[in-house]
């Protein structure tokens, strides 16, 4: 098995900690080189039966220009072609600009996303299940799973469920 994922969410959700965490010492390959012109690979992690090659999915915020109008197109080309997108969140309380922009763009798109809820070690349950609450009442998200990217916490849960997309 192997498949395209990408990560995406505003910035400061923990992309870079979850995509360092879940790649740890299994780097592959830290390419540079552009796969498309459009689509960078960033790493890939490799496990004896199955392989996810992690891409970068760039300008997925709202366009102040047009330049910026050319790159939300970009990216959603680059999101209809992954076979999982791994949407990040925080443990903020509310659905923000930021965040509900993206999910304006996700709902043009047919791959299945996985809503990531991060920073779990800073919550509470009841926290989490309130934040549960709120995006699965969205019913968009094919899985929700909550992780602490930061300390490791539950990802073979979510490598798991990327697996199942594969
Ligand atoms: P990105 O902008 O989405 O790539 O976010 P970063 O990975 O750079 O993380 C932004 C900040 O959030 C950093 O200070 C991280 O240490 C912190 N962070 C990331 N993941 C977690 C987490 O699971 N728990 C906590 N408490 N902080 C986290
Ligand atoms: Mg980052």
């Amino acid at each position: 098995k192997s498949g395209f994922v990408t990560i995406i969410g505003r910035p400061n959700v923990g992309k870079s900690t979850l995509m360092n965490q879940v790649i740890g010492e299994k780097i592959a390959i830290m390419s540079d080189k552009p796969q498309t012109t459009r689509n960078k690979i960033q790493s890939v992690y490799t496990e004896n039966d199955f392989q996810i090659v992690f891409i970068d999915t760039p300008g997925i915020h709202k366009p102040k220009h047009k330049l910026g109008e050319y790159m939300v197109r970009a990216a959603k080309e680059t999101l209809g072609e992954v076979d999982a997108i791994l949407f990040v969140v925080d443990d903020s309380p509310t659905i923000g600009p930021g965040d509900a922009f993206i999910m304006e763009v996700l709902k043009d798109i047919n791959t299945p996303v996985i809503l990531v809820i991060n920073k779990i070690d800073k919550m509470d349950q009841d926290k989490f299940n309130a934040l549960y609450a709120l995006y699965k009442e969205k019913e968009m998200f094919s899985d929700i799973v909550g992780i602490s990217a930061l300390e490791g916490a539950n990802l073979q849960v979510l490598i798991d469920k990327v697996v199942d997309f594969l």
